[in-house]
């Protein structure tokens, strides 16, 4: 079924309005890094095009140059461009600077707009409440020469910032209080990042926005619903300028998660307070923090699919996205064992100084991953966690006396436990294996109730894991009064002795795994020869999954 916003655009296309074209933006300001709230916006006006036939600009509204980067432009450029997507045409509301301010003349020659001397806090008081009317600047009558000179020298320089601003001239009454009188133009003195000096005059983003759409020749302009008490002034502006064509604004809501912040404001202050070690931090919901922690393009599409677009505002849940991860990882990613917490296993039985290549599945899911060698030996390492002296009553995986499977290995049965004296710590498991069991089966068709992850001690290789959690502990910390108060302690463990099968020790930066039995891994750029460092991407409980589950159930 079509989205409302498909909606109307196949009806648009039906009824051949656009001369029958289908032209969208996806509009960023450059102020800081994209999330995962934009890869929606993304997905909706890429997609669009896409399934249309019709073309997607990316343009950046750079109208605020006091906030603004070539460092964010950059990311922003490759961030969509690693979520699949490409541009039609790359554009700046900067680059509109001169024949927007052609317009702002348009407006003031034909009684539209205004030059205030009112200060910034006198327009803010005299603006009115929801309930109660604006009252008019004692500037609103200015005569239209007055006007077109005092912008002038507003842009000349003549003035300081604030002394002025240009403000259309609409209905101080108007019920919307975006209509009464808004203000298009200020003086700001402010180095910008591709005009340079030239500009001490900047348009507001509601002046800039509409004529931009208009002059790239944008039919359906999409933003988020925050803008749909503006649509009135956008569509002020289209039927009050002499612009080239009539883009039309339609609102959708925005993307809200759960646990998760998604303002670039609050996301600048994690960074800027290093609560979270950068823009690229895996805990981040930025696009960069997602790569980074080993999420892919595909399931980031696959949940922007998912999730849909409508007019109302709810919050997902954010295992959907995790679920997105899992679901894609489970296709493409190779399987390798890793051990986090390492517990050491001496098969007594076993040859001293043997080294058997045992073969293993890269991939169950996928017949063309084919399988590789790992090293076994006499000295191993299991999970600790895998081990219990005195099992508890569902604790199937190994004890003393009891016989477990190692994968693609042999059946090993625990007979003894050696520890430290002096602590009473376990320091490693006395084990005997079957070698009658190679390969993981035993002849005599004998079952055990578990199969252990592994690796041989004498070929592991030591990496650091980071394993993340949620980097809040309420479901919505934008709607605290300070998420600060929210951050969990607990959202990033650093394991630094974890033991990796040497197949996984040298991959490059961004190679992403499934350690067995754990979750799945990507490895981290801060990986050195001989010592990899691997980011948990997410662990291989669903939540999601089990939910839909007992709904379908129930
Ligand atoms: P933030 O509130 O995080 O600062 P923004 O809306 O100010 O975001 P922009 O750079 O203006 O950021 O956003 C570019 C586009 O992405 C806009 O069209 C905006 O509507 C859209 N967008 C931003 N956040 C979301 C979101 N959470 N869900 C869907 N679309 C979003
Ligand atoms: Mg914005």
């Amino acid at each position: 079924m079509l989205d409302f916003i498909r909606t109307i655009v196949a009806e648009d296309l039906t009824a051949g309005r656009n001369g029958g074209r289908v032209a969208t933006r996806f509009p960023p300001e450059p102020n800081g890094y994209l999330h995962i709230g934009h890869a929606k916006s993304i997905c909706l006006n890429f997609g669009i095009a896409r399934d249309y036939g019709g073309t997607c600009n990316l343009r950046f509204d750079d109208t605020n140059p006091a906030k603004e980067d070539v460092e964010y432009v950059e990311s922003i450029e490759e961030d969509v461009r690693w979520l699949g997507f490409e541009w039609s045409g790359l554009h700046f509301a900067s680059d509109y600077f001169e024949q927007l301010y052609g317009y702002a003349v348009v407006l003031i020659t034909a009684g539209k707009a205004y030059v205030d001397s009112q200060s910034a806090d006198e327009i803010r008081r005299n603006r009115g409440t929801l309930t109660e009317p604006g009252s008019v600047s004692p500037f609103r009558d200015r005569p239209v020469a007055e006007n077109l000179d005092l912008f002038a020298r507003m842009r000349a320089g003549e003035f300081e910032d604030g002394a002025h601003v240009l403000r259309a001239r609409i209905d101080m009454a108007s019920p919307n209080i975006n209509m009464r009188d808004p203000v298009l133009y200020r003086i700001k003195r402010a180095h910008h990042h591709r005009t340079g000096d030239a500009w001490c005059i900047y348009p507001m983003y509601d002046f800039a926005h509409p004529p931009s759409d208009a002059i790239e020749h944008i039919t359906h302009s999409l933003c988020t619903l925050e803008f749909e008490d503006h649509r009135p002034l956008y569509d002020w502006l289209i039927d009050t300028l002499p612009v080239p064509a009539r883009p039309r604004q339609i609102e959708f809501a925005r993307l809200n998660l759960t646990y998760t912040l998604m303002s670039k404001r609050m996301l600048l202050e994690l960074v800027e307070e290093r609560r979270v070690s950068g823009w690229d931090d895996p805990r981040m919901p930025t696009i960069i923090g997602m790569r980074r922690r080993g999420y892919t393009p595909e399931a980031i599409r696959a949940f922007c699919d998912r999730i849909g677009v409508a007019k109302r505002e709810n919050v997902v849940d954010v295992a959907q996205l995790e679920h997105a991860v899992r679901e894609d990882l489970n296709k493409r990613a190779p399987r390798v064992m890793g051990v986090l917490r390492p517990l050491r296993v001496i098969l007594e039985n076993y040859p001293e100084g043997e080294v058997e290549h045992l073969d293993v599945i890269n991939n169950p899911e996928d017949g063309e991953a084919g399988t590789r060698k790992v090293p076994f030996s006499r000295e191993l390492f299991i999970e600790r966690d895998d081990f219990r002296e005195d099992p508890p009553k569902k604790f199937f995986r190994l004890a003393p006396g009891r016989e477990v499977r190692l994968r693609c290995g042999y059946f090993i049965t625990c007979t003894g436990v050696d520890k430290d004296a002096a602590t009473g710590e376990i320091t490693a498991l006395r084990c005997s294996y079957d070698p009658a069991t190679r390969g993981g089966d035993a002849a005599d068709g004998r079952k055990v109730k578990a199969t252990l992850h592994w690796v041989s001690a004498a070929h592991a290789v030591n990496a650091e894991v980071r394993l993340y959690d949620r980097l809040f502990t309420v479901e919505e910390p934008g709607k605290l009064e300070d998420f600060r108060t929210a951050l969990n302690p607990a959202s990033l463990e650093v394991v630094r002795d974890a033991k990796v099968e040497p197949s996984a020790a040298a991959a490059a930066a961004g190679t992403r795994f499934q350690f067995e039995r754990l979750g799945y891994f990507s490895v981290d750029a801060d990986s050195r020869p001989g010592a990899p460092v691997f980011n948990r991407t997410v662990t291989l409980k669903d939540a999601w999954a089990r939910m839909e589950k007992t709904q379908a159930g129930s």
